[in-house]
């Protein structure tokens, strides 16, 4: 018998229960699927969002992985009780979600929507955009979710470069890693879009020196993790115009207070952490995928490089 805990928030059972036991008859497997967890020495997986009931692993003597149902892990990863292999979710779906929201952003600050939409007042002020090839999009962070937004944006026509940890040749996008790398990108980037992981490496990374460096009026999309900003000085940014509008859906703190200053700035747009959410039908299958391989003693899928940080 697989012991299964569900360790996350009560109202993501009702939402999981029937997708992971679909997925886990599938496999044949003789197993026990349940939120409480009476034995932890038991237990054999655990599937786990941050913000569940769990965040003492010690006892989890005999667990082969814990298996995250968020992408980002920056809530976990100093935790010292885990020591057992974590993995982070890589959800196709999540995917299709977060590259329709960064498409979406995107085709409204290329296309310069907000003229029309909010400038309905009898003036005739014809404002023809450029074409997508004709504007440069750089993404901050070339994974699971920078590249799939990326090659559609590709696709789209836009010129794209991307910055990552490591060095990558990735079809239709201009590459770059390093701090000279990073600001070869700011310099280029009409549009900037963040989908990095929160690290120490990574935490204020877009402050004050390195918003100078984009092209002056240069748009920021940020559905990656809030603190990859300085918030100080993208304010500071956007008032002077060096920064044309930010659209925002991460904040160092969620909900967004009803007092801060992004939300009564004409250039900030507040989303409220949607730009991707876990779907529990694909997400189900991901994390039964990992019980299947563990049970197989194959490698775990999307292990965490806790050296790294994500
Ligand atoms: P991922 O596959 O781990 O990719 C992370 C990318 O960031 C990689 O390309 C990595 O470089 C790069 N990177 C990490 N540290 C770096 C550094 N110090 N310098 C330069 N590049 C660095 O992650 P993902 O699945 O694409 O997700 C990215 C983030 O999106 C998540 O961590 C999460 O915070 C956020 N997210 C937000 C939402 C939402 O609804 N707003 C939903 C899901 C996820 P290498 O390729 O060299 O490793």
């Amino acid at each position: 018998m697989i012991e299964i805990y569900f360790a996350a928030h009560a109202d993501r059972w009702k939402d999981y229960e029937k997708p992971l036991c679909r997925a886990l008859d599938l496999t044949g497997f003789d197993y026990h699927l349940s939120p409480e967890c009476d034995d932890p020495a038991a237990v054999d997986y655990i599937v786990h969002a941050p913000n569940g009931p769990l965040s003492d692993f010690t006892p989890f003597t005999r667990t082969k992985a814990v298996l995250s149902l968020w992408a980002g892990v920056e809530t976990i990863i100093d935790n010292e009780t885990l020591t057992q292999p974590l993995a982070r979710m890589v959800d196709n779906d999540l995917t299709r979600g977060m590259v329709e929201w960064v498409t979406g952003h995107v085709m409204r600050h290329h296309l310069g929507m907000d003229a029309h939409i909010c400038g309905q007042n009898g003036v005739w002020a014809p404002r023809v955009p450029p074409l997508a090839r004709d504007r440069t999009v750089a993404i901050l962070g070339l994974g699971a979710l920078g590249q799939a937004c990326a090659y559609i944006l590709s696709e789209l026509g836009f010129e794209i470069h991307g910055w990552s940890r490591t060095a990558k040749d990735l079809r239709a996008i201009t590459c770059h890693s390093g701090e000279i790398g990073l600001k070869e990108t700011l310099a280029l980037a009409e549009i900037l879009v963040l989908l990095l992981p929160l690290t120490r490496e990574t935490e204020n990374l877009i402050n004050g020196k390195r918003l100078a460096l984009m092209p002056r009026g240069g748009v920021i999309l940020n559905p990656g993790r809030g603190a990859l900003i300085d918030d100080v000085a993208l304010l500071s940014a956007l008032k002077s115009g060096q920064i044309g509008h930010a659209t925002l859906d991460v904040f160092r703190e969620e909900p967004l207070p009803p007092d801060h200053p992004y939300w009564a700035n004409p250039g900030v747009t507040v989303t409220p952490h949607i730009a991707s959410e876990t779907r529990p039908d694909s997400a189900s299958r991901v994390i039964v995928e990992n019980i299947r391989r563990g049970e197989a003693g194959a490698p775990f899928m999307n292990l965490v490089d806790r050296a790294a940080g994500y």
